[in-house]
């Protein structure tokens, strides 16, 4: 009687190092790897997320998730492709915590000759996350919403120097586990525009000013990326979590979804399944009532209405400040005049 091990690779019989419950699959190093590589290319390819010949940029904040996007993006276009990847780093001046993870990034572009920027919030905006936050908790006593504070700033950072570099796309490291989650918040909070927006290549909006984004891990768990990482002694930071990260909502829902998961695997490969074949549909009834990007009326960037997310977001600290030292604008306005709430990158 054959012996069936429950520690060998299904495709070739020696030992196992990863073992896929949703599969369900038990794979050796070299059959992981060619699994997952497979996984994220053909991601790319049917949700044709590249042209051919267009210069991607690469979002990258020196966790696992960015940097195995920028890894396999460097394997992808590297070997066959005519296209360039250049990376960006946003620099939120979080000592201790962004800066180790910047050294780390930028090592791995070294090694492998990328070109990349550092894009740092202190010299574009004239206040760090650090110094915002320690604003915003003297004047109202809390820290308030974080996450989706430095968000407003960064996405924005990106954009704009993505576009700058001449970038027809830029490439974050958003993971299968971050698209379920999304999902299920918009679902649970009846928010149909922004689930409307949820996707592969992300937006459904257009605008010369926004460089349409990627995700090339859109199908690939969060599990897999530490294992890929692991296995193929990808350099990541990981050591703790930002000091100012506060996500109780998205928190809550990764923990119900990750319940789920190990109670019946491949849960979250289902939601996503349902949420694709939804999406046309969403996007149908979403575009009769979405407003039209134009232009922020303050800095020129891409906004869906008069003013954009970060000037609005600009002029709240600016009412914070009180006797403090003011930020200093470092950016022009549209028509060169300077702007005291304005900055070159946020719009
Ligand atoms: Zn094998
Ligand atoms: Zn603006």
């Amino acid at each position: 009687m054959q012996e069936i091990s429950l520690n060998r690779c299904d495709k070739c019989g020696s030992e196992a190092k990863v073992h896929l419950p949703y599969g369900p699959h038990r794979l050796c190093a070299q059959h992981f790897n060619e699994f997952f590589e497979h996984r994220v290319r053909k991601t790319m390819r049917t949700n044709r997320m590249v042209k051919y010949g267009e210069k991607v940029a690469v979002g990258v904040s020196g966790g696992k998730d960015s940097m195995v996007t920028l890894h396999m993006l460097n394997k992808v276009f590297g070997e066959t492709w005519q296209n360039r990847i250049e990376a960006i780093m946003i620099d939120e001046g979080i000592r201790g915590y962004r800066d180790k993870a910047i050294e780390i990034a930028e090592e791995y572009c070294t090694a492998h000759s990328i070109p990349y920027n550092v894009v740092s919030m202190e010299d574009e905006l004239g206040i760090s996350t650090e110094q915002a936050m320690r604003r915003i908790h003297e004047a109202q006593g809390s820290m308030g919403a974080t996450c989706s504070y430095c968000g407003v700033f960064r996405r924005q950072m990106l954009n704009r120097t993505a576009r700058e570099t001449g970038a027809q796309k830029l490439a974050t490291g958003h993971n299968m586990d971050d698209e379920v989650q999304s999902i299920a918040m918009n679902v649970f909070s009846g928010d149909f525009t922004r689930l409307a927006r949820i996707g592969e290549v992300a937006g459904g909006v257009k605008s010369a000013k926004l460089v349409p984004r990627i995700k090339p891990l859109y199908e690939t768990p969060e599990k897999d990326i530490i294992a890929y990482a692991a296995l193929n002694g990808i350099r990541h930071y990981s050591d703790e979590c930002c000091p100012y990260s506060w996500m109780a909502k998205r928190n809550m829902y990764r923990k119900t979804l990750n319940d789920l998961e190990n109670a019946v695997p491949g849960t979250k490969h289902s939601i996503l399944a349902s949420f694709r074949k939804l999406k046309p549909a969403l996007r149908m009834l979403e575009s009769n009532r979405s407003s039209a990007i134009t232009e922020c009326a303050q800095c020129g960037e891409a906004s869906n209405s008069g003013t954009c997310a970060s000037c609005r977001q600009m002029e709240k600290l600016m009412e914070m400040r009180g006797n403090k030292a003011p930020i200093r604008p470092k950016i022009l306005k549209k028509d060169g005049a300077l702007t005291c709430s304005q900055t070159k990158s946020v719009g």
